[in-house]
């Protein structure tokens, strides 16, 4: 039996004035030509999800819903970032449509693999990742700490899916799970293959962005990797016990070795060593209460249960002139 197939297309948006309009074109044209092939239904959208932008965005999504009979916008109160205003969108999209797909507003994911994500879901998969297969685009910079940032989360323990973003198609029913997990240190790549449904990946080459700058600065994506790793694993605290352990037995080994010297009337010499040591090992504590700190700290946050975003509003078909 066919599947359902209204599609909704979930484009979070921060200060995106300068490739919105590109954006919206190219993908309304996408959505004519899926409609053309029968691949999805005539009621099929575009949610731009505007986080917050300090810029113009929210005043072309408006205009775009006016003017464009694909176009929805979902207004938040203010910036929440990435993966919360995605959520948003995504718990919005589970209501309206049977299928979602998340794009960034950049567009540097590539948008004719959708159609292949759309046949994936309709032989059986609830969850279609995008993932990149060469990253050519990218800055050396950029290319390597993400890399290094998937190996340390699967070290970590975390499931996440090599070279995958924010780009995938997801069913209804998937969506409608993820809404229901609660937490406030979100990272969806780690939650999504945790819904267990039938999954699939379609390959890419990652594009540059159609205008404007990456809204992730150094900063950002280091927070991103921690938040990515501490939210799923605890691992690291274990990692502390162990180094203590060692260290243990390292200077239980150490005083050994000092008594047979002093027993052979050799004076323990060398008082930078000892200072060595004492820095070395001051370090390593602060660090160890640091990352207990960072997992003390989310229980914090978590505890609080604080709203994840707030919607100021909402236009769909009804504010739109062309329905
Ligand atoms: N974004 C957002 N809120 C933020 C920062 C970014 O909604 O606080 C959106 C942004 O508009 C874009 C997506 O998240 O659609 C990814 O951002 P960007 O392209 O800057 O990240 P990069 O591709 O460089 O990792
Ligand atoms: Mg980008």
């Amino acid at each position: 039996m066919k599947k359902g197939n209204k599609l909704g297309i979930v484009v979070p948006c921060y200060n995106e004035e300068e490739v919105l309009k590109d954006t919206k074109n190219k993908l309304s044209n996408l959505i004519d030509e899926l409609i053309r092939k029968k691949k999805i239904s005539k009621d099929s959208f575009i949610m731009f999800v505007n986080d917050g932008s300090k810029d113009k965005t929210w005043q072309l999504i408006s205009e775009f819903n006016k003017k464009d009979k694909y176009v929805y916008g979902l207004n938040l109160a203010a910036n929440v970032g990435h993966q919360k205003a995605l959520l948003a969108g995504l718990i919005k999209a589970a209501e309206l449509c049977d299928m979602s797909v998340s794009i960034d507003a950049d567009l540097q994911d590539d948008i004719n693999v959708i159609e292949e994500m759309i046949d994936k879901y309709q032989n059986g998969c609830d969850i279609v990742y995008g993932v990149r297969s060469n990253r050519d685009k990218d800055s050396f910079f950029k290319k390597h700490t993400a890399l290094g940032f998937y190996k340390i989360m699967s070290i970590m323990g975390t499931n996440t899916i090599y070279n995958h973003a924010d780009f995938r198609l997801m069913s209804k029913r998937s969506m409608e799970e993820l809404a229901k997990y609660k937490e406030r240190n979100l990272f969806l790549r780690g939650i999504i293959p945790l819904l267990g449904y039938k999954t699939d990946c379609v390959h890419y080459k990652r594009l540059e962005r159609l205008a404007g700058k990456s809204k992730y600065s150094l900063k950002k994506m280091v927070s991103f990797a921690i938040e990515g790793i501490t939210s799923f694993s605890i691992k690291p605290i274990t990692l502390i016990g162990i180094l203590g352990l060692i260290i243990i037995l390292f200077s239980i080994g150490f005083v050994i070795y000092s008594i047979v010297n002093y027993f052979l009337g050799n004076v323990v010499s060398g008082w930078a060593s000892l200072f060595c040591s004492l820095w070395f090992l001051g370090g390593v504590q602060l660090l160890s209460i640091g990352i207990i700190g960072e997992y003390i700290g989310k229980i914090y946050i978590e505890t609080k249960e604080r709203p994840r975003y707030n919607i100021e509003s909402f236009l769909d078909k009804k504010t739109n002139k062309n329905k």
